[in-house]
C-alpha cells in the first residue's frame, strides 16, 4: 500500500508544544496563568506598565450574553489581553500605542473552521496569498481541513503564529484520511488496522492538529477504527462519513465533529436502519448507492422528533457540526448564476481560478429537477440549525472555501456563513458564536479564545457597526488585530492590493 510521504518533519517548528494533543487546556491555563502574574506583579511596582496596546472608547460585542458593553478599555501586550477596564481609568495605562475607537464595535476574530489549502505544488504561493485575504476579512484563525501541500501549511502555521507572516493562526489536519485511490489528491489511503496505525502516527510526527476523515472510497470499517485509534491517542476527529455508518455509531466512539449537514441529516431518517442496509447490500455491486441517490428517500423519511433525540444525544457527546450552508448555496446555484463579474475573483489567482472549472462543468449537467430538489432539501437542512444550536450541539462557522470550491472566496464567504446561519434561525450573537467562540470549543481551547476578556486572545476585529442589531455588519471592518499587530483599514487596504493580480 503506497503512504503519501511527506517530504519533511516539520515538528521543530509548531508553534505549541507537542503535548497539545494530550492537554491542549492545560498548556492555555498555565499560560494564562503566567501572564496573570506577570501582570499583576508589573503593573503593582511600576503603577504604569507600558502595555503594546490600548484601546479606549471601546464598545465589547459580549457574544456571550448578546449585549453591548460601552466605554471599555483593552490593554493588549502580545497576543493577550491584560485588561479590561473603564476608559476613565485610561491615565493609569501606559501604552506603546493608542487607539481610539469611539463609536466602533469590537468583537474576537473570526474563526473559519473549514478551509483548504490545496492544489499541488505549483499553487503554493497562490494559497499563500489566501493568507492575506483572510486577514482583510478580520479572519484571525482557520482550521485547514485537508489538503496537497502540508509541508508549506506547516511552515505557514509556525511562520503566522510566529508574526513572521500575515495570516490567520492555522490548525490543520495535515493531510486527509480515505480509502485507496481517492478522490482528493494528497490523501493517506487506509484499509487494514494497521494501516490507520501507520497514518495516525504519520500525522502525530507532523503534529497535526486533529483528523479529517473523507469518504471517497473509505469502508466503514477503517472509518470506524480511525476514530478508535485517534480516541486512543487523543486527537480530534471530524469529517465526513460514508452512507455505510450511522452517525450515532461514529459519535459513540467518540467522533469530535462532522462536516456539512448530509449525515446529521441521513440520521434524522426514520428509515436510516434501512437505508443503510440497503446501501451496505449495493455497495460493491454494479448499482452502488451514492450519497445524492440516497437523499430522496433520506427526504422524504425526515423524522423530526428522531431528529430532536439525535441533536440532544449529539450535544451529550460534546459533538460539533460544520454546516457549510453558503458553499452548498453557491454550488447549487453555479448553473444560473454568472460568476466572472465577481470582484473578489481580483485576489484569486488565476492558478485556482482554473480548479473552479471541475465544479462549474458538474453543475452545467445537473438537471432542473435535481437542481430544485437540492433547493428543498437545503431549506430543511438550514431549518435544523436553530434546533441543534438550542439542544446544545456544538455549531462552528465554517466556508469550505480554497482550489476546486468555485466562488467560495477565502475571507467573505465565512462572512457570508454568519449571515446564512444567522438567516436560518439564529440570533446574531449565536451566529457569531459559531464564528468566535465554538471554535476554540471544539479544539478545548475555549480557556484563550473566543471572548475579551482579561487574560484572553487579542485577535479581534474592530467594526463601524453593531452586529448584534444587524449581522451583516461583519462586512464594515475598520480594523483587524492579529497575533498583537494591529492592521488599520489601510493595512488591510495595503494587503489586498498586494494580491491583487
Ligand atoms: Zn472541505
Amino acid at each position: 500500500m503506497d503512504k503519501i510521504q511527506l517530504k519533511k518533519d516539520n515538528s521543530r517548528f509548531h508553534p505549541y508544544p507537542k503535548t497539545q494533543y494530550l492537554f491542549p487546556q492545560m498548556k492555555r491555563i498555565v499560560a494564562i496563568g503566567l501572564t496573570m502574574i506577570l501582570f499583576h506583579t508589573g503593573f503593582s511596582q511600576s503603577g504604569h506598565k507600558k502595555f503594546a496596546l490600548v484601546i479606549t472608547n471601546a464598545s465589547i460585542v459580549d457574544i456571550t450574553n448578546g449585549k453591548i458593553l460601552s466605554n471599555r478599555l483593552l490593554a493588549i501586550s502580545g497576543d493577550t489581553i491584560l485588561a479590561v477596564d473603564d476608559t476613565k481609568k485610561a491615565t493609569a495605562y501606559k501604552a506603546e500605542k493608542y487607539l481610539d475607537a469611539k463609536g466602533k464595535y469590537v468583537m474576537p476574530g473570526l474563526w473559519d473552521m473549514h478551509v483548504h489549502f490545496r492544489g499541488g505544488d505549483s499553487t503554493i504561493a497562490a494559497n499563500k496569498a489566501l493568507l492575506r485575504l483572510f486577514l482583510a476579512y478580520g479572519v484571525t484563525t482557520v482550521r485547514e481541513c485537508g489538503g496537497d501541500i502540508t509541508p508549506s501549511v506547516m511552515t505557514w502555521r509556525k511562520q503566522t503564529a510566529r508574526g513572521q507572516l500575515d495570516g490567520p493562526r492555522i490548525f490543520t489536519s495535515g493531510p486527509k484520511l480515505d480509502g485507496p485511490n481517492a478522490v482528493w489528491a494528497g490523501s493517506i489511503p487506509v484499509v487494514t488496522p494497521a494501516d490507520v496505525t501507520a497514518a495516525l502516527d504519520s500525522l502525530q510526527k507532523i503534529h497535526a492538529d486533529f483528523v479529517k476523515i473523507y469518504d471517497s472510497r473509505i469502508s466503514g470499517d477503517a472509518y470506524l477504527e480511525i476514530i478508535r485509534q485517534a480516541k486512543r491517542r487523543h486527537m480530534k476527529v471530524t469529517g465526513h462519513m460514508p452512507f455505510t455508518v450511522e452517525l450515532k455509531e461514529a459519535a459513540g466512539l467518540g467522533m469530535d465533529g462532522s462536516e456539512h449537514l448530509y449525515y446529521v441529516f441521513k440520521a434524522c431518517s426514520s428509515k436510516e436502519d434501512s437505508i443503510t442496509d440497503e446501501i451496505r447490500r449495493r455497495e460493491h455491486t454494479d448499482h452502488p448507492i451514492g450519497l445524492f441517490g440516497a437523499l430522496p428517500a433520506l427526504f422524504s423519511t425526515f423524522d423530526s422528533s428522531k431528529a430532536d433525540r439525535l441533536f440532544k444525544y449529539l450535544a451529550e457527546k460534546h459533538f460539533s457540526i460544520t454546516p457549510t450552508l453558503f458553499i452548498s448555496k453557491t454550488l447549487s446555484g453555479i448553473k444560473g448564476d454568472d460568476h466572472s463579474n465577481d470582484s473578489l475573483l481580483a485576489y484569486i489567482d488565476p492558478k485556482i481560478q482554473a480548479t473552479y472549472r471541475g465544479r462549474v462543468n458538474g453543475a452545467r449537467r445537473q438537471s432542473d429537477s435535481a437542481t430544485r430538489f437540492t433547493k428543498k432539501y437545503q431549506a430543511l437542512c438550514a431549518s435544523l440549525v436553530p434546533k441543534m444550536y438550542a439542544a446544545g450541539v456544538n455549531i462552528v462557522a465554517g466556508s469550505d472555501c480554497g482550489a476546486f470550491n468555485s466562488y467560495v472566496y477565502p475571507g467573505s464567504s465565512i462572512h457570508e456563513e454568519i449571515k446564512l446561519l444567522a438567516a436560518s434561525g439564529l440570533t446574531p450573537a449565536q451566529a457569531l458564536r459559531t464564528a468566535t467562540a465554538n471554535g476554540p470549543k471544539f479544539f478545548g481551547l475555549a480557556g484563550f479564545f473566543g471572548s475579551l476578556q482579561q487574560g484572553k486572545c487579542s485577535d479581534m476585529v474592530i467594526l463601524e457597526r453593531n452586529p448584534l442589531e444587524d449581522i451583516s455588519a461583519i462586512d464594515r471592518i475598520d480594523a483587524v488585530l492579529s497575533h498583537g499587530r494591529l492592521y488599520s483599514k489601510s493595512d488591510l487596504d495595503a494587503l489586498l492590493a498586494s494580491i491583487r493580480h
